[in-house]
């Protein structure tokens, strides 16, 4: 294989690790490289040359068919309990790590293939993406970056001239990834089920290095995790966003979005909503995800014990005072969330009933999650309920709360527009996006999609379809795991 490929800064501070921490693999190569995307901007955050990944030699590297110099490329291991299920070995079963790079703000940041063929950690699975699934997750971590979101983010889609067999034959793809790592939950407790103290012990040193550098001990890095982690959810909510598969391998300890499957954004707002196939009991509904996510973070304080205290005992009622914050903190940054949302920029003790009021008008009327906070700040909110009484009670209670505001009605309407996006990825249409490319290969509607998605608060002429919610329910809408 060719190793030629200069001008990546790699830095593997993770490949520094013990050798028990990863497997050493290269990526396998495809058959036929095509480029689909290049995300250009990103890449020149990176400090890569966009025309550099987009020649041959680059698009051979994004498919995995050479490995550029500096890149030493390793397959991670984790464990994880998925849908409440603990199991001991998970790991890049179809992923490799090529390296980490600094980026031109001075954050370290991983490269990462998806879908890059089989690792000692595939298990069953053929190593590969399909090339729906890769779009899709190229379409939503990006719209999460421009909601403002943390999120992993996407710097390339190729297609690998490969079918790979789903429920039907579908196109391969890969998918570059960028993360400010891929340390998950699971990882702690890929370790903490082999007893190896060590280990988790050189994790919590690498995590806190990397990520947390402003922990002042284990248990200080445990708390800055779980606030992270309420702090992603709350914001996840605000947007009505359901990351469909919260396994504690899906969450990432630096506390961004991760691991884009089954998940899709609400249209109409239900806290019960899920789209998910394999979601069959609703345990990662939309409105279950803070609990899940103080689940997940009650089984990371479970690995990290043995750093907090050598006694058992004690090191449980550590864990257990920390977890104890979480849901103060989410609901602190929720009720932050929906402040913003409504338009409110001081504190008032009846804010938190004001807006779950509304919250469950918008339940009862079955109305679109983002026109309704859209609508609040340009005032065409009311003309989506079927039965505007029910509104027009709400809005006055609404009203005399804003009269208490020092801002002024156009300071708060901007601000609201800033806050309210008008554009979402609307499940409709990423699967519009998504049919053009793999039926037709047309790549149009995903690039407009896109380009819609990276302004998803800029109000612009001739996109009112993007604005729209779908035509009739969308209760039947199922998104697939697409492994
Ligand atoms: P996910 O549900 O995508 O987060 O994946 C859960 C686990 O299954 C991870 O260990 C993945 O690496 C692995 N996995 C998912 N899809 C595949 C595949 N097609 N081949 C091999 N491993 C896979
Ligand atoms: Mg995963």
């Amino acid at each position: 294989m060719d190793t030629a490929l200069s001008g990546w800064p790699f830095d593997n501070s993770y490949a520094r690790l013990p050798d028990r921490f990863y497997a050493r693999l290269a990526p396998t190569p495809v058959t036929e490289p095509k480029l689909v995307k290049i995300n250009r901007p990103l890449a020149r955050q990176l400090g890569l040359d966009p025309d550099v990944l987009a020649s041959p030699e680059g698009v051979a590297m994004l498919a995995g068919n050479r490995v550029a110099e500096g890149s030493d490329p390793i397959a991670l291991a984790y464990a994880g309990h998925q849908f409440g299920n603990f199991v001991p070995q998970l790991g890049d079963g179809r992923a490799v790590l090529l390296g980490e790079v600094v980026d031109t703000g001075g954050v370290r940041r991983d490269i990462q293939l998806k879908g890059s063929g089989p690792t000692p950690f595939s298990r069953r699975g053929d190593g590969r993406a399909a090339l729906g699934p890769v779009l899709r997750e190229y379409i939503i971590s990006e719209a999460m970056y421009a909601l403002g979101i943390p999120t992993t983010r996407s710097l390339a889609a190729v297609m690998t001239g490969d079918p790979v067999i789903r429920e039907n034959v579908m196109p391969g793809a890969v998918l570059t990834r960028v993360a400010s790592s891929h340390i998950r939950v699971g990882t702690f407790q890929f370790f903490a089920a082999r007893g190896d103290r060590e280990a988790l012990k050189l994790l919590a040193d690498h995590v806190i290095a990397r990520h947390y550098p402003e922990a002042a001990s284990y248990r200080d890095l445990y708390d800055r995790i779980i606030a992270r982690q309420a702090g992603l959810v709350a914001h996840w909510l605000g947007v009505g966003f359901i990351h469909g598969v919260m396994n504690t391998d899906n969450v990432s300890i630096a506390g961004e979005t991760i691991d884009y499957g089954p998940c899709a954004f609400m249209d109409a707002y239900h806290p019960e909503t899920v789209f998910s196939s394999i979601d069959q009991t609703g345990r990662y509904a939309y409105g279950k995800q803070p609990q899940i996510a103080g689940w997940n973070l009650a089984r990371l304080g479970e690995a990290m014990m043995p750093l907090f205290n050598d006694d058992p005992d004690k090191a449980l009622a550590e864990a257990n005072e920390s977890l104890s914050k979480y849901g103060e903190t989410f609901h602190a940054v929720y009720l932050a969330v929906l402040r913003q949302k409504l338009g409110l920029t001081t504190v008032e003790d009846g804010d938190a009933a004001l807006a779950q009021s509304f919250l469950k008008l918008l339940t009862d009327n079955g109305t679109d999650h983002t026109l309704a906070f859209r609508g609040l700040g340009d005032g065409t909110a009311r003309t989506l309920f079927e039965e505007p009484a029910a509104f027009d009670a709400w809005e006055a209670a609404w009203r005399a709360r804003l009269a208490n505001e020092p801002v002024d009605e156009a300071t708060r309407r901007a601000a609201m527009a800033a806050t309210n996006p008008l554009y979402i990825p609307r499940n409709h249409k990423v699967e519009e996006a998504l049919a053009a490319a793999i039926q037709d290969g047309d790549f149009e509607p995903f690039e407009a999609l896109l380009a819609v998605l990276a302004q998803p608060n800029e109000e612009r002429p001739g996109l009112e379809a993007y604005a729209r919610p779908p035509e009739g329910p969308s209760g039947n809408y199922r998104t697939f795991c697409g492994t």
